[in-house]
């Protein structure tokens, strides 16, 4: 399998660079300083530095006993990115981006979010190195979460609310790249996942593979050997393929995805794109997308706001067609069900978006794979999500899908 997309910014024949020839030149430009940034000893320095004494790395690798006892006569870890900075693994990519954008010269941070946890942690990064931000936000989104517009604004970022489309994460994507081209000379565009144009699949990748590079050395101090199997929800894909990515030439370790299934695969009210979707263009890349016959976008829907995105990163479907990740999903329902356990079996409440992956394990793992040596990315932790499953609680199962 290869690890570098190739010319096009294709991994296989997905990814590429689907964009108006305006987007090219600053794709371009990003694409010839990373590569500058990726030889020159400081930036890498620096970037160390950075995620040691602001975002708090390295994150724990502990294992859960409570959790490994229900699950099977296995051990279950989790690698904890739950106790990065903000509260989840997106401050990884943001400090790479924004340390990149500096040695560009850019002094302006642009970035879109849906649920918020993406600008915020790009608002945080902004304030820490002074720089002027602005927040693309659906208006829909902004009313339903607006405590962290506030906290953004708190941070000293611009929310500026998006009525265009469905006014939500994908309309935003939209208006973050007009803002860029006009103003690309001054801009740099923080992209939160693994989606969108070459070179930012392989660029978050990379800043997101701390978390593999230290789980691998964890698990090898703790266990004495490999994990048989990693376990990551994948929303663009951007905390999985994290920690994924350094274990893909180890031939033994398994790798399964968790999409989110929403109100249930039939139901049409989900966002599994491996199982219900077709290959299609979004946001510059070619891969796989929830769309009508006709090629247009569908709506998506998921409990948690982090997986709720219609398309999913090019290189997981590079992965699914080589057949080393396997990719699942699981329903609001058990992701919730997940959430309750590990909060009282471990003290931790975990994000819901993570709360995917926790219930794969718990509740959909084959007999052999239950007494296996596992590692479960914790991508990040659940306060932001207490009001949420409150309501789910409080809900009937009709109204459930307005939740
Ligand atoms: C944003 C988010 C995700 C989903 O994004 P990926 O790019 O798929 O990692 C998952 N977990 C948490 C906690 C998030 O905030």
């Amino acid at each position: 399998m290869k690890r570098l997309p190739d010319k096009r910014g294709r991994f296989g024949s997905y990814g590429g660079m689907f964009v108006p020839e305006t987007i090219m030149a600053a794709l371009d430009e990003l694409k010839e300083a990373y590569a500058e940034a990726l030889k020159d000893r400081s930036f890498r320095d620096e970037l160390a530095g950075a995620l040691r004494d602001y975002a708090g790395r390295p994150t724990p690798l502990y294992l859960a006993e409570n959790l490994s006892g229900k699950v099977g006569k296995g051990s279950v870890y989790l690698k904890r990115e739950d106790l990065c900075h903000t509260g989840a693994h997106k401050i990884n990519n943001c400090l790479g981006q924004i340390l990149l954008a500096r040695r560009m010269g850019k002094e302006r941070i642009i970035a879109e979010t849906g649920a918020g946890q993406h600008g915020v942690a790009t608002a945080t990064v902004a304030a820490r190195f002074g720089m002027e931000c602005v927040i693309y936000m659906g208006e829909e989104d902004m009313e339903r979460q607006a405590l962290n517009v506030f906290r953004m604004r708190l941070l000293g970022a611009e929310v500026r609310p998006v009525k265009s489309g469905s006014m939500t994460l994908k309309d935003a994507i939209n208006e973050a790249m007009r803002d860029w081209v006009t103003n690309v000379s001054t801009t740099h565009y923080v992209l939160g996942s693994v989606a969108g144009p070459h070179p930012y699949p392989r660029i978050v990748r990379d800043f997101q593979r701390v978390i593999g590079r230290e789980a691998r050395a964890q698990i090898l101090r703790a266990e004495g050997r490999l994990p048989d199997l990693l376990v990551a929800c994948v929303g663009g894909g951007s905390n999985a393929t994290g920690l994924f990515h350094p274990f893909l030439g180890d031939d033994d370790v398994r790798m399964i995805g968790v999409e989110a299934g929403g109100l249930g695969l039939d139901s049409g009210r989900h966002a599994a794109r491996f199982h219900s979707g077709s290959i299609g263009i979004l946001h510059g890349a070619l891969t796989y997308v929830l769309q009508d016959g006709d090629g247009q976008i569908t709506r998506t829907h998921s409990v948690s706001a982090g997986l709720d995105y219609p398309g999913v990163g090019p290189e997981h479907s590079y992965f699914r067609e080589a057949g080393r990740v396997r990719y699942e999903s699981v329903t609001d329902a058990e992701a919730v069900a997940a959430f309750e356990f590990l909060a009282e079996a471990e003290g931790i409440l975990p994000a819901l978006e993570t709360a995917h992956a926790i219930a794969f394990v718990l509740y959909h793992l084959d007999e052999r794979e239950r007494d296996s040596l596992i590692i479960i990315n914790l991508s990040g932790r659940g306060d932001k999500d207490m009001e949420i499953v409150r309501k789910w609680k409080e809900t009937g199962e009709q109204d459930k899908r307005q939740v």
